[in-house]
């Protein structure tokens, strides 16, 4: 059968639906929110060639310079060579393979958690978990700061959704007070560390909080795993709360160096998601390339504590440099117990500017402007893999960019 036009040829043509796909970019544009990527043609480092420059890297999550690193590269080798490129199903029917189980194994033993599954993203860990520990009954307590994943979660899961400001625990207790008991679960959810500022979340008032209110908590420790606590197990180490009942809930890709997500928690959690987790029962098995660097990964970042020590060295070279910097009080540095300083600007027009400035004199600090985060700043996230003349070479860079506000009058 042909398909006949419903329109005569000499009538305009029906406009497409497609064509407010159109409209919406130029608004995008006009509010100046327009983004598109950037091509970065090297392996990751503290040196980048980007779009044809090279460059000092401080934007990445490679906290521990692990993504570069030949033992990860050899362990996805090996393991593409011994369980080919993919895991060809999902996990339940025909993608599970002993790496996955071990790689499992080894971060629930670094985490001191009876168990720990792997997700094929950490955007995916928070969607399914979440969406599988709460619905339309419960209530979910989320911190306004709180990463796009746990946002999207908590929608997914139909439940209902307070925000609480941020790190405000005084807040967090009042909203319990009034609502809580209107709900049957209720799930406190909030980042360990905060992507776009570097502050931490006040973990052990959030835990005696949520006990006294019967409410489960998950802790996204994405910018924690690695770089905070003795072993860098995380936030979780870092304030002495193993041990205690939580969802601790990660990613494999930002100072493990590789691509996938995990939850860490009690046998019955782990047993009850991987029966429940959408995202982890109807998507394909991590792929054994990214299964082995992670596992590799967990090994190293535990035995060379050194890495970890270096990057708190680098965040100290750098924050007691920058303080220098902003002694005029013109533009301030944001309170961080993390690898990521920023340093809050006013306009987010002078942010745009001084980091276009700063890579014209060689380092790429991206701004942060609304609506990504209320006031704009430039996000500077160290790797342990700095040197100190990198570190100095950025603090001369900026240096000659002060006071940053009159800089952008002129
Ligand atoms: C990066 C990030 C995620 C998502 O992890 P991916 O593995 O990159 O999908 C989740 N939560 C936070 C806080 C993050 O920063």
């Amino acid at each position: 059968m042909v398909f006949t036009p419903k329109y005569p040829s000499s009538d305009p043509p029906p406009p497409s639906p497609y064509d407010w796909i159109d409209r919406s970019l130029e608004t995008i544009h006009r509010a100046h929110w327009y983004r598109a990527p950037k091509t970065i043609a090297s392996k990751p480092g503290t040196v980048i060639e980007l779009e044809g420059k090279t460059v000092l890297n401080f934007a990445s999550n490679d906290y521990l310079g692990l993504a570069g690193d030949d033992r990860l590269i050899q362990a996805a080798i090996g393991a593409t060579q011994q369980w080919g490129t993919g895991s060809t199903g999902s996990r339940l029917l025909s993608g599970h393979r002993p790496i996955h189980r071990e790689l499992e194994v080894a971060i629930a033993q670094w985490k001191q958690t009876e168990d720990a599954i792997v997700f094929s993203s950490g955007y995916l860990a928070n969607l399914g978990t979440i969406a599988a520990l709460v619905g339309p009954r419960d209530l979910i307590l989320s911190d306004t700061y709180n990463h796009s994943s746990l946002r999207n979660g908590a929608k997914l899961s139909g439940a209902k959704i307070l925000d609480y400001a941020h790190c405000d625990m005084e807040h967090l207790h009042t909203l319990l007070q009034q609502h809580r008991a209107n709900y049957r679960r209720c799930l406190v959810i909030s980042n360990s560390v905060f992507s776009m500022g570097g502050d931490l979340c006040p973990l052990p008032e959030l835990l005696a909080i949520a006990k006294s209110y019967q409410c489960m908590v998950l802790l996204d420790e994405a910018h924690g795993t690695g770089v905070l606590g003795i072993t860098g197990a995380g936030c979780v180490e870092h304030f002495g709360c193993i041990g205690q009942p939580l969802v601790e809930m990660g990613t494999l890709s930002k100072a493990l160096g590789g691509l996938g997500g995990y939850v860490a928690g009690s046998s019955a959690l782990i047993d009850y998601l991987r029966n429940r987790a959408a995202s982890w029962i109807y998507t394909t098995g991590l792929s054994p390339a990214d299964t082995a660097a992670a596992l590799a990964a967990v090994g190293i970042i535990q035995e060379e504590s050194d890495r970890r020590q270096q990057l708190w060295h680098n965040v100290n070279h750098l924050r007691i440099g920058l303080q220098d910097c902003l002694a005029d009080g013109t533009s301030k540095l944001l309170p961080s117990t993390s690898s990521i300083l920023c340093v809050q600007v006013s306009q987010p027009e002078a942010a745009l500017r001084v980091s276009h400035q700063l890579m014209e004199s060689g380092c790429y600090v991206p701004a942060i402007r609304p609506p990504t985060v209320p006031t704009s700043r430039l996000r500077i996230s160290l790797m342990s893999t700095h040197t100190a003349y990198q570190i100095d070479q950025l603090l001369a860079a900026f240096k000659t960019m002060l006071p940053i506000n009159e800089s952008y009058r002129v």
